[in-house]
């Protein structure tokens, strides 16, 4: 099964959250079958990584977006477990600085994109301008209502200018975040992540799924497809995430240089 096409939001399809089951597990029947198969796809990804770094035209970014406790931070340690760190570059947003809010919202994501050769991991990104901003209403509807199209307009312009994009949305239940919420709660080597904050952000979940579904509406185009993730099982993220990056660096066909002199005048004494 080809995951990529399986797990894409069709450009221009509507999206209902419900009729995605977080439990899901689309290709793979167990977790045997689907660990094996993550080993095979992280060693690919290296391989990959490598021809990305040696061809030097074009670049990739990885946006992941998910409620609190879906796991962003768990797929990027497993998932890019592969990766040589210095072609590769994870950059967390947050709440803007002051610096940052001073300019449009576009500003600090254009900074951290991927250059030429590299790999970007956005954990949170612009997204959160029409999600936690919307939800909260940060800014007037006038103005969020906007962004759609400009994210459009500036995820296009990347493209054309060879960086490919591949946006993650892990999806996972409310009742599956409250039994993390609450592990984390309970395990006194895991305190530290449990943040009072997720809470509130928890209480408004259904207007955080309807953001996502018109942001995944909206936003996914053939140049920058969004992928819905079942995410509850980890072991069905992990691979999920993996072979959809390995399966689109396969589709780039990058090729190694070639040498720009006769290697057959060359002799090394
Ligand atoms: P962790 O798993 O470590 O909690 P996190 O991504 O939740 O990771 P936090 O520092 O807890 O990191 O949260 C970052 C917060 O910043 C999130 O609530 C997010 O919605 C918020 N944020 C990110 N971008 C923006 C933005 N443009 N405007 C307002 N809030 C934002
Ligand atoms: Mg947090």
């Amino acid at each position: 099964m080809n995951l990529m096409r399986e797990l894409m939001v069709k450009p221009g399809a509507r999206v209902k959250l419900s009729d995605h089951d977080p439990e899901s597990t689309p290709g793979f029947r167990n977790k045997e079958e689907a660990v094996e198969a993550l080993e095979k796809s992280i060693a690919r990804l290296g391989e990959l990584q490598f021809l990305l770094y040696a061809e030097d035209k074009r670049s990739l970014l990885v946006v992941l977006q998910a409620m609190d406790a879906a796991g962003k931070d768990g797929t990027v340690r497993k998932v890019m477990s592969g990766l040589n760190p210095q072609g590769c570059e994870v950059t967390s947003f947050k709440a803007p600085s002051t610096e940052e809010r001073d300019h449009d919202f576009l500003w600090r994501i254009h900074k951290a994109v991927p250059r030429k050769g590299e790999i970007g991991i956005f954990n949170r990104s612009h997204y959160e301008d029409v999600l936690i901003v919307r939800v909260h209403e940060l800014v007037p509807k006038p103005v969020w209502s906007k962004r759609y199209a400009q994210i459009n307009t500036f995820e296009k312009n990347l493209s054309e200018n060879g960086v490919k994009i591949l946006k993650i949305f892990l999806h996972i239940s409310k009742a599956e975040q409250k039994k993390r919420l609450e592990a984390r709660l309970k395990d006194p080597t895991r305190n530290w992540k449990f943040d009072p904050g997720d809470l509130k952000e928890r209480k408004c979940w259904d207007d955080y799924m309807k953001a996502y579904e018109d942001a995944m509406e909206e936003c996914s185009t053939e140049h920058a497809p969004w992928f819905i993730i079942p995410a509850n099982k980890k072991w069905y993220r992990n691979i999920a995430v993996s072979r959809i990056i390995h399966e689109a660096l396969e589709e780039m066909d990058m090729k190694f240089p070639k040498p720009a002199f006769d290697l057959s005048k060359i002799v090394v004494d």
